[in-house]
């Protein structure tokens, strides 16, 4: 699904990402770990288009998308979420989701201007579209509740229906567990296997080790940039090299 090969991002003298080769399998839970500043948003953030590489390739369903703008990437079928949710707090959740999808899927200015049946019709979609991955993420019941008084973890499930409103291939999600108690990870983790269920392929940062370990069929460990390990849970588990230099710390 995700084929990378020798990817390199420098940002000056940094190589915030440095010669990373992985294969991210279809169906499958693929996990990004590594302390902080150890690449995995900046690693994202090239497979996404956000930035170019300085380095390397990234084929996406065997297509080259390498340099390619975030927009058309994201047309193809890679959507994300971001290490803090990005949501307009005084609008309703619904209307997040609708102005959200609509922003990705960018009706043409000359329907704006002349407020065409295509576009009407496009927002009619863009509605039901939002209504269907809310009640995906199990927040039919808050649509229409002000986005500022909903709960940390509810803006969380928010931003994963804004991730799946474009009908992703593949979904990466950056820390989605950051600030949330114990029990309100575990019904995240809970919908991300949902999500895989339904034949998205999940790309995930996560610094809760118990999260990726119970969720993740593949791990990929980056440390200062490199790909210092890759494995099951439980290869990852026992393997030296991350234990000295991430789990043992
Ligand atoms: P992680 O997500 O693993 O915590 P990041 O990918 O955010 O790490 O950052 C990796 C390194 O790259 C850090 O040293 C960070 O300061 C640096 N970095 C990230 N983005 C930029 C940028 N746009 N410009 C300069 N340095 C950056
Ligand atoms: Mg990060």
């Amino acid at each position: 699904m995700l084929k990378i090969e020798n990817l390199t991002k420098r940002f000056g003298g940094l190589a915030a990402v440095s010669n990373v080769s992985v294969d991210f399998e279809a169906g499958k839970i693929n996990a990004i770990i590594g302390p902080n500043g150890a690449g995995k948003s900046t690693f994202f953030n090239l497979v996404a288009g956000a930035i170019a590489p300085t380095e390397g390739r990234i084929q996406f369903q065997g297509m080259d998308i390498t340099g390619m703008a975030c927009d058309r990437i994201a047309r193809l079928g890679i959507a994300r979420t971001f290490q803090s949710t990005m949501l307009f707090e005084e609008s309703t959740v619904l209307d997040n989701l609708i102005v959200g999808h609509r922003l990705r899927t960018q009706s043409r200015l000359w329907d704006v201007l002349i407020n065409s049946k295509r576009l009407r019709d496009e927002e009619k979609k863009c509605r039901a579209r939002a209504e269907d991955v809310l009640d995906f993420v199990g927040l039919s019941h808050i649509g229409h509740r002000l986005t500022a008084d909903i709960s940390q973890e509810e803006k969380k499930r928010v931003a994963f229906a804004l991730a799946l409103a474009t009908d992703p291939e593949l979904v990466l999600l950056d820390e989605p567990a950051g600030g949330i108690n114990p029990e309100e990870t575990i019904k995240l983790a809970a919908l991300i296997r949902k999500m895989v269920d339904h034949g998205v392929t999940v790309c995930l940062i996560e610094h809760k080790m118990d999260m990726i370990m119970s969720l993740a069929h593949k791990i990929m460990v980056l440390d200062h940039g490199e790909k210092i390990a890759e494995g099951t849970p439980d290869q990852i588990k026992q393997n030296p090299v991350v234990i000295e230099a991430y789990l043992g710390s």
